[in-house]
């Protein structure tokens, strides 16, 4: 992980080295916290985040659903990310916001615990590889199910639901795979570790409905509504372990993993990239790239000003 200059901590930019917390924090103890991924790209008029807002907005969703109250709104966090942004003379960035319980009690239940927030950003290229983006993934439907429900809100971006995504992304890859598909309890295909899952057949955009334990993904809902846009039929509708076996494509959207495809479902040969595929991921790209009159001005936030810049 390579380290930029500031990380921004609980209202202030502190320089990296000094963005620490305490061993008894809750957050760390009881995986108490709730973040974000986020994305910000080069693009012609300079770096600019991709879909910030609605990131912002899932964050404070999200601590809503574990009653956390987050001392910043996102429109603060919004402000705190740009600012990040610019002193860290980012061109392009992953950006890391969470909130988690700090140091205080260290029963479960919260106790004189504050609400510490921070936000990191740090230059991450393709998470599964470029060769992934390319050629796409093997995958592996995980023995570990999804979070249910009525377990922990899957709905929320928490900390601790990410050592359900751990332990199917560890069996995975210590089988060869690169990537982890988790099913419901009750057999329908739910996320991958880190990614919304789409199937297509017959020139159909299938993808699981929000009640299959998934993270309601902004790069799925980005993807929806430009495969909508270029024509395709797209159904949010329950899909099964043969739905993927069976499909003529698969692929895996996320903001760290971008649109993935999948060449390979548990030892069914799905091939080479297929053009549905191809055709939303470069619309994808040419999006958060700025390159797209149509979708990219609607969900661009330029970072206004770069220091590399009023420096020059
Ligand atoms: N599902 C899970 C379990 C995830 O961790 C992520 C990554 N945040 C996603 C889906 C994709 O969400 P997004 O497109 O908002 O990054």
């Amino acid at each position: 992980m390579e380290h930029t200059r500031y990380i921004w901590k609980n209202g202030e930019l502190v320089e990296w080295a000094d963005a620490t917390v305490h061993i008894g924090v809750h957050g760390l103890h009881y995986g108490s916290g709730v973040f974000e991924g986020i994305r910000a790209y080069e693009t012609s008029g300079g770096p600019a985040v991709f879909r910030l807002r609605d990131h912002l907005e899932r964050l404070e969703r999200s601590a809503r659903l574990v009653k956390m109250t987050l001392p910043y709104t996102p429109s603060e966090l919004r402000a705190a990310t740009l600012d990040l942004l610019a002193a860290n003379e980012a061109d392009s960035a992953y950006i890391r916001p969470i909130a988690f319980y700090g140091a205080g009690g260290l029963g479960v239940l919260t106790r004189d615990n504050p609400v510490e927030v921070a936000i990191m950003s740090w230059p991450w290229g393709a998470y599964l590889g470029e060769d992934a983006l390319e050629h796409g993934i093997r995958v592996t439907v995980s023995t570990w199910q999804r979070v249910g429900a009525n377990v922990v809100p899957h709905v929320a971006k928490a900390t601790g639901v990410y050592l359900n995504s751990l332990l199917a992304l560890q069996e995975a890859t210590s089988a060869g795979y690169d990537e982890a598909i988790l099913l419901t309890p009750d057999g329908h295909v739910a996320d991958g570790s880190g990614e919304n899952v789409f199937v297509v057949r017959d020139d159909v955009v299938f993808t699981p409905d929000l009640s299959a334990s998934i993270l309601p993904g902004i790069t799925r809902e980005t993807v929806l509504e430009i495969a909508r846009d270029l024509g395709h039929r797209v159904v949010e509708k329950p899909l099964i372990r043969t739905d993927l076996y069976l499909a003529d494509e698969v692929f895996l959207t996320g903001t760290a993993a971008e649109v993935t495809p999948v060449r390979e479902v548990d030892g069914h040969e799905l091939g080479p990239p297929g053009p549905v595929t191809l055709e939303l991921q470069q619309a994808y790209l040419d999006t958060v790239h700025g390159r797209s009159d149509r979708w990219s001005p609607a969900w661009l936030d330029p970072v206004p000003q770069c220091r590399a810049t009023s420096a020059a």
